[in-house]
């Protein structure tokens, strides 16, 4: 057996392992990095108890906010004094190259959680009413209180970020949790517990249990005991969440899939827009949920653009994770390479032109891994498979529109609803199309800008509720009217 590092999960605050094992896979090079231990229901139910038995203990739930908050920050601190150790298992689980682990997956997740950090310090846990005078005197005191025992389910992309963002507010909030990453990529989250254990958060609040979506995952979504989910992925395994969480009349935050346009219009500085577009789309190999995959050009200037689209795309450095010149990194998995190759081949089947990649890169460095070359789609219309499903890959699909009307028309035909891109020098032109398009977020000459006191989330089926930003603790408390008769 190859020495590579194993991981227990978090349960009760301590380092537990099943005797089963999670591999995880290098996306660069598809070699063994760490062997996980593997939840599965049985470890759910333990951590769910255990999560309990701290909630009822009011050993952090009845806390003072400002005790939590200190802690939080402690961790948040902690975080950033670890950043190489942090950076090092995102790069080597997710396939993220040095600069965008230490820039986005981790610095941002820094950032983040010092903002819940402040949050559980400021926020209105209770407010209470001006006096009422009818039908009878009398004072309402509203209270928000903590849920109690909350789950959260990540995806693979940022396993820190992503949940953090529910990590965070929960426990803010007084809440202990239980969170099942992603089986390919916990181990950014591990280092996390370890991080918090070191900082005083009390055992059982967090507990991390890395394990398979059918069993880990599904026994967290309908356990009777945790009062709300949150969960970030596929649309499609969103859809079973809500079905499932139903039965126990869960609280449910859902961000899901997107497919978001980025609508260049005909003011646009042109070469801002070029550059704005593929670091849009093309960022961490374009597996973000925000990704603007689909371009919008007029049909007056398309020419010109994709030209200097390609022209632009041929710089994009491929390589190893851990230069700093590198670029783009691998695809996180064989499967996933699989599909967004086979995506690739049915747009051109649809009609679509490839104008540059669409394939795997050469070179003895891509042969083992999962590799796909930038790839940018013309003539795409708006009905072709890869204008309407997630690709989650480095594909860029280049659409023609005649005037600002059919753009947005084309911009909200999409079961999503995530987020838009508007190119424009004009502000306030650009300011009056954001009201018009469908989407929870919308950059004008940037993108990837998330702003932790800024909600973030979808419209339509890109999901339910909204994270991050000021309101975000109410997603983990329940509202108490208390009534005084004066
Ligand atoms: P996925 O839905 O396959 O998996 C996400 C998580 O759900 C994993 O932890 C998985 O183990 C778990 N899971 C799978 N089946 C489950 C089940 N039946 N019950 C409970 N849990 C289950 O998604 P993915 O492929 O890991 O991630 C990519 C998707 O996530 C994309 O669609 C992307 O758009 C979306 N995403 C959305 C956002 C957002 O903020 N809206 C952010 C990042 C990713």
């Amino acid at each position: 057996m190859t020495e590579v590092p194993t991981y227990g999960m978090l349960i009760n605050g301590e380092s537990r392992e099943t005797g089963e094992w999670l591999e995880i896979r290098n996306p660069q090079d598809d070699s063994l990095a760490a062997r996980v231990a593997r939840g599965s229901t049985a470890e759910i139910d333990e951590a769910v108890t255990a999560a309990k038995r701290a909630f009822n203990s009011g050993v952090w739930s009845k806390r003072s906010p400002v005790e939590r908050s200190r802690v939080m920050a402690d961790i948040a601190e902690k975080m950033a004094e670890r950043i190489e150790d942090l950076v090092h298992v995102e790069m080597i689980a997710n396939g993220a190259t040095v600069r965008q682990a230490t820039g986005f997956h981790v610095g941002i997740a820094i950032q983040h959680f010092s903002y819940f950090a402040e949050l559980a310090g400021t926020y209105e846990f209770e407010t209470a009413l001006p006096p009422q005078t009818y039908p009878t005197l009398g004072q309402n005191i509203i209270r928000r209180e903590p849920i109690g025992v909350c789950g959260a389910i990540s995806p693979w992309n940022f396993p820190l970020v992503l949940t953090l963002w529910k990590i965070g507010p929960a426990i803010a909030a007084g809440n202990s949790i239980v969170v099942k990453p992603d089986e390919k990529t916990p181990l950014s989250l591990l280092e996390f517990g370890r991080i918090a254990e070191e900082c005083g958060l009390p055992p059982g609040v967090l507990n991390i249990v890395p394990g398979e979506g059918v069993d880990a995952g599904a026994r967290l979504v309908s356990h009777p005991d945790v009062g709300k989910v949150a969960f970030t992925g596929s649309t499609e395994i969103g859809r079973e969440i809500m079905r499932s969480a139903s039965d126990t009349v869960k609280r449910v935050t859902l961000e899901l899939g997107g497919k978001s346009p980025s609508i260049v219009l005909d003011d646009a500085d042109l070469q801002l827009a070029v550059d704005g577009v593929l670091f849009g789309c093309m960022f961490y190999s374009g597996q973000i949920c925000e990704s603007g995959t689909r371009v919008l050009v007029p049909d007056s200037l398309y020419d010109e653009f994709v030209e200097r689209l390609v022209r632009r795309a041929k710089t994009i450095k491929l390589g190893p994770t851990d230069d700093w010149e590198t670029d783009l990194g691998p695809i996180i998995s064989a499967k996933q390479h699989q599909r967004v190759l086979d995506l690739i081949a049915r747009g051109e089947d649809e009609g679509a032109k490839i104008v540059l990649g669409g394939g795997v890169p050469e070179g003895d460095e891509f042969r083992c891994g999962f590799w796909v070359e930038p790839t940018i789609l013309t003539e795409v219309t708006n009905d072709m498979k890869v204008a309407r499903e997630e690709i989650f890959g480095p594909v860029l699909c280049v659409l023609r529109y005649q005037d600002e009307d059919e753009a947005v028309e084309i911009a909200n035909d999409s079961i999503y609803g995530l987020a838009a891109t508007i190119w424009s020098s004009d502000n306030a032109r650009a300011l009056e199309l954001a009201e018009e398009l469908q989407a929870g977020t919308v950059w004008i000459n940037d993108h990837h800008q998330v702003n932790p006191a800024a909600p973030f989330g979808g419209y339509k089926q890109s999901g339910i509720g909204r994270e991050l930003g000021a309101n975000c603790l109410d997603e983990y408390t329940e509202t108490k009217t208390i009534y005084l008769d004066l």
